[in-house]
């Protein structure tokens, strides 16, 4: 199992970012309000993720770390309900194959926490308020091929912040602060919408976009897009998210790229924000471990969803 988790792992961790992105994803799975992720080099020595969520109830902590079906599928018929189920209860698992892994977590009703070795299984008391910290430490320690492929702490930090970038434009209603050797380096309140794009992407971002609003049968799609004026600014950051998710997808790029061309002369596109919800049955979400890629039923509706929106927005007399 542990040989099984390590290929695993190979999925789903890549780099500390992914450990980043995981570790976020399962704290606001738990309700968090307030996400503190600590880094130290970059995430390759250290990365600690805090959260002020629900808690893992003590008796149940040795079982967050344990994979998920998975390992076990004998049958076509197993495969199929795991495919159903999705990738479930796998990053934890990976995460701590490939590393130093302790959680520390104390529920609303426990009167102190409880801190959990991943490796050795040992549970001690800890000092704790409610909620779950997950601390990762010398991430590909076992294996130094793996280890040695990490850049240098600069750049892993900078995917790093990404990855939390990543989340907290779909989650404005909770917190983020990230520490980097000991220093705060980002701080996200809580906000609404529009104030959380500005205090992550810049005020310049919002302030050189517009509004996209489009509701067509079960698609819903909403966001900000960049300007052409603005393509000087921060091109690099185009965020997509499916149903609160957000997702690389080469159809909604290529619809955005295709509403963008006549406005842009050949200049790189402007930074753009979108939202796409959808009716869960008409995207495949398990494409992927990570849930990076989708696939959509109706693809060619998307598609042109996506466009007419935005162009039709790019295309509105100013004011
Ligand atoms: P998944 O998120 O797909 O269930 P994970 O491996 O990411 O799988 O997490 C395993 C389980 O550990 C979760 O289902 C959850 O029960 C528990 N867990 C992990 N992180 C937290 C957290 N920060 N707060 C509460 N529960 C957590
Ligand atoms: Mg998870």
């Amino acid at each position: 199992d542990e040989l099984v988790s390590q290929i695993a792992a190979g999925e789903v961790v890549e780099r500390p970012a992914s450990v980043v992105r995981e570790l976020v994803d399962n704290a606001l799975d738990a309700g968090a309000e307030q996400v503190t992720v600590r880094l130290v080099a970059g995430g390759v020595r250290a990365i600690v993720v805090e959260d002020d969520g629900c808690g893992i109830p003590h008796d149940e902590l040795p079982l967050a770390l344990k994979r998920h079906a998975t390992s076990k599928i004998s049958s076509l018929a197993e495969l199929e309900g795991v495919m159903t189920m999705g990738f479930r209860g796998e990053a934890l698992a990976a995460i701590a194959s490939v590393s130093e892994t302790h959680i520390v977590s104390r529920p609303a009703d426990a009167s102190q926490a409880r801190r959990l070795d991943a490796r050795s299984g040992e549970l001690q008391p800890a000092a704790r308020a409610q909620g779950t910290s997950i601390e990762v430490r010398e991430l590909f320690f076992s294996t130094p091929a793996r280890r040695k492929f990490l850049k240098s702490g600069p750049t892993e930090l900078s995917h790093a912040i990404e990855a939390v970038r990543r989340h907290a434009l779909a989650r404005p209603d909770v917190g983020f602060a990230i520490w980097h050797d000991g220093k705060l380096v980002e701080q996200w309140r809580r906000a609404l919408h529009e104030q959380r794009m500005a205090d992550v992407l810049g005020e310049d971002f919002v302030a050189q976009s517009r509004p996209v609003e489009l509701l067509a049968g079960p698609m819903r799609l909403q966001g900000r897009v960049g300007l052409p004026e603005a393509a000087r600014n921060r091109a690099d950051h185009q965020y997509v998210y499916v149903n609160g998710r957000y997702v690389r997808d080469k159809l909604i790029t290529h619809a955005l790229r295709s509403a963008y061309e006549d406005v842009l002369h050949g200049q790189k596109q402007p930074a753009y924000v979108l939202f796409l919800d959808i009716d869960p049955t008409r995207v495949d979400v398990n494409v992927h471990p990570t849930k990076i890629e989708v696939r959509f039923r109706e693809s060619g509706e998307v598609y042109s969803v996506v466009k007419r929106a935005v162009e039709k927005t790019l295309s509105a007399p100013a004011g």
